[in-house]
């Protein structure tokens, strides 16, 4: 009979699967369930459900450094990390309407003018573009529809046995229910609570995290033009190892850089992206100030317990020295937040952690001398690390499932190229199985 996988989320992670297992003349029956849309119909403002998962509208920069947007190395060696990184670049450009557009930076020294109160990490980036996020996904779901590919869209999946093999949801007052022989399971952050949800139910185990919170930090490109020229996407950080504290800009946008609101837990928190069509143009950066704090314990509850101190009338906060306003959207609006006119929600929130932060701006002031007051921190941002479950290192399944497979930021990822390459690892094996 045939084999059935079926994958929840039609994310970075689920699709980079699927199309592993297609190119790769899979014989089973693949079924990709997501409770967003399909690409054609999907809007600008669902930023983290439908075809692309969170990935469709981000800002839609690849790392290629397996230090960085979470782990793959740890379960697959450094070499073989890279390889799977290879495929999901590769997937981007091939379903790429202008592949020749995608651009690589590779910034090779750290510059003497962050000294010593910085360090830069050093990477390579390939730059896609968050308009064209949208095209790719189109070319890129029409290649795994027309390949056979079944998606099931507007469907949030509600509860899996993982006994007897199937997924539910509900379709009006019914529950429907789809068996599966494997379920790759990518529901991303949108699925967090999902994907906890299962964890305690079927009492997984869970291997510890930290905690990784912070602000997005946002000024003028200007004033960072001179580390930007050396690298696009810089990546400063600070360690504090006694403390058991790091800090890194996170994740930063230039040229035509927006700040986005994300919806977690019926809670607001920061993001950013950037378009790169000149029209967009607005000159600002943005990036995240993530500070990862080891140590905590039930680092997930402490997290949210954070982020919920940081809500004002359901939204997140937002902070100027110089009473800079918050920046619009590219939709036109502005972003979500209210002003206050202090960091003192911060203390009240992450205690003296929130020093660290307030240093790293100021360091930040030394390295950047124009920089001064000029600039604004929307808050939290926050990356919620949920209970990785523990998988096998080899396939990525369920210690006590080995037909469920965990991908992407449902498992320990926090970026496209590793979400995408922890997809492709499950196909493999999975095609190593039908041999
Ligand atoms: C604004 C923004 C900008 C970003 N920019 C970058 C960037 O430039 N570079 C980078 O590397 N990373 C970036 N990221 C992070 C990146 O998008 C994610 O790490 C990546 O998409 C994770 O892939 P995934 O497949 O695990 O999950 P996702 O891509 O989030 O997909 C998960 C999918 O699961 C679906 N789902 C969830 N729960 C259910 C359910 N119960 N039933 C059915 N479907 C469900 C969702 O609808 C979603 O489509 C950004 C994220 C955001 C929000």
């Amino acid at each position: 009979m045939q084999e059935k996988t079926v994958i929840v989320g039609a994310g970075v992670a689920g699709i980079n699967a699927a199309t592993k297992l297609i190119d790769n003349n899979y014989q089973g029956k693949i079924t990709i369930i997501d409770m967003g849309k399909d690409p054609y119909n999907r809007l600008p403002e669902e930023v983290m459900t439908g075809m692309l998962g969170a990935g469709g509208w981000s800002d839609g920069k690849l790392t290629y450094h397996t230090s960085i947007g979470g782990q793959l190395s740890k379960y697959c060696g450094e070499e073989k990390a890279m390889e799977l990184f290879d495929q999901v670049i590769t997937n981007f450009k091939r379903f790429h309407p202008k592949p020749e557009e995608v651009q690589c930076s590779d910034p090779q020294a750290e510059p003497d003018f962050i000294k010593p109160y910085f360090g830069l990490r050093l990477f390579p980036v390939w730059h896609v573009g968050t308009d064209y996020l949208h095209e790719i996904g189109k070319n890129w779901y029409d290649y795994l529809k027309s390949n056979g590919v079944k998606f099931i869209w507007e469907t949030k999946i509600e509860d899996i046995n993982f006994e007897e093999n199937y997924v539910l949801w509900k379709k009006g007052l019914a529950n429907v229910s789809q068996y599966y022989d494997k379920l790759i399971f990518g529901v991303g952050k949108s699925g967090i609570d999902f994907g906890k949800k299962l964890a305690e139910k079927y009492d997984l185990p869970t291997e510890p995290k930290s905690v990784q919170i912070g602000v997005r930090f946002e000024a003028p490109q200007h004033h960072f033009q001179k580390l930007i020229d050396v690298s696009y996407d810089f990546k400063l950080y600070q360690k504090f190892e006694d403390k058991g504290v790091s800090l890194r800009s996170f994740c930063t946008n230039n040229n035509a850089a927006y700040v986005a609101a994300e919806h977690t837990y019926g809670d607001v928190s920061y993001n950013g992206h950037a378009k790169k069509d000149e029209v967009y143009r607005n000159d600002m950066t943005n990036f995240g100030i993530l500070m990862e704090i080891k140590g905590i314990d039930k680092p997930f509850d402490w997290s949210r317990e954070a982020v919920k101190k940081l809500q004002i009338n359901e939204k997140g906060i937002y902070f100027s020295p110089s009473k800079r306003v918050p920046s619009k959207t590219s939709e036109g609006g502005y972003v979500k937040c209210v002003v206050v006119d202090s960091m003192d929600l911060l203390y009240d929130a992450i205690g003296d952690y929130a020093l660290h932060i307030a240093d790293f701006i100021g360091d930040m002031n030394k390295v950047f001398p124009t920089l001064g007051n000029d600039w604004g921190i929307y808050m939290p941002e926050v990356k919620y690390l949920s209970p990785e479950p523990l998988v096998k290192y080899d396939d990525l399944s369920l210690t006590r499932f080995p037909n469920v497979y965990f991908v992407g930021d449902a498992l320990s990822a926090r970026g496209i190229t590793v979400s995408g390459a922890q997809g492709t690892y499950v196909a493999e094996s999975i095609l190593k199985d039908g041999k």
